[in-house]
């Protein structure tokens, strides 16, 4: 399986840069221009690592390696231990020394030779590889592991198939929030299909079967809205 990596830059030349350079050298590649961009891409995606710029368009890159390395790994959809690797242009010895302090797992100043990212990217991938896997989306007495892609309602396993493990963990990073029917179908389904949200309707109704035997919906339609997910105990 290839692993995925998150640019988080704001400079499109450096991003596409390294966007095609890493896909060449095998990696599967998002970006993201700012921090809130990031954030999402990162509890969307789940990247191996990320390659953080510290001069964004909407903030400072230490304000998202912050918010990953204070999340509380069970009820967050972000994980503490996720490595960053902060790039920026600032070579000053105060910024190296913060870059650390807050958690980074290494720093790159620019201008930097490729390949010698390239090496740091594979060493951090390296050293984390055998860090115990969080990342265990909890909702209630629901819980969701993206990597073993196991579902346990009350500790005993539920059977999904494909999709619709995919869109109960759409549902399951924001649990909060009512997800639209179109953008479940683009981050579940991958593709901006508007009018198909039947699709999602009868996905959803299979799911709200599984999980639930008593009746009670874990997997709540929003009339006119989408779904949620809501702690059916
Ligand atoms: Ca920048």
């Amino acid at each position: 399986m290839k692993q995925s990596l998150l640019i988080v830059e704001d400079d499109e030349p450096t991003r596409a840069f390294l966007a095609d350079n890493l896909s060449a050298d095998g990696f599967k590649v998002a970006c993201a221009g700012g921090v809130g961009e990031g954030l999402r891409a990162i509890e969307v995606r789940h990247p191996s690592l990320v390659l953080l710029d510290l001069g964004l368009e909407d903030s400072h890159g230490l304000d998202l390696l912050d918010r990953v390395r204070s999340a509380d790994g069970i009820a967050s959809r972000l994980d503490p231990d996720l490595p960053v690797i902060v790039i920026t242009g600032r070579a000053a010895e105060a910024d190296r020394v913060r870059g650390f302090a807050r958690g980074a797992d290494d720093y790159l100043v620019k201008p930097f030779h490729y390949g010698e990212l390239l090496g740091r990217v594979r060493a951090v991938l390296r050293r984390s590889g055998g860090r115990p896997r969080r990342g265990v989306l909890r909702v209630g007495e629901l819980t969701l592991d993206p990597l073993t892609r196991a579902v346990r309602v009350g500790g005993l396993p539920v059977h999904l198939s494909a999709k619709e493990f995919s869109l109960l963990q759409a549902l399951a990073e924001d649990p909060t929030r009512v997800r639209s029917k179109n953008e479940l179908l683009r981050d579940v389904w991958g593709y901006l299909s508007i009018g198909q949200t039947r699709t999602v309707d009868a996905h959803a109704c299979r799911l709200r079967r599984k999980l639930g035997s008593s009746g009670r919906g874990w997997v709540v339609n929003v009339r006119g809205v989408g779904y949620k997910l809501t702690d059916a105990a």
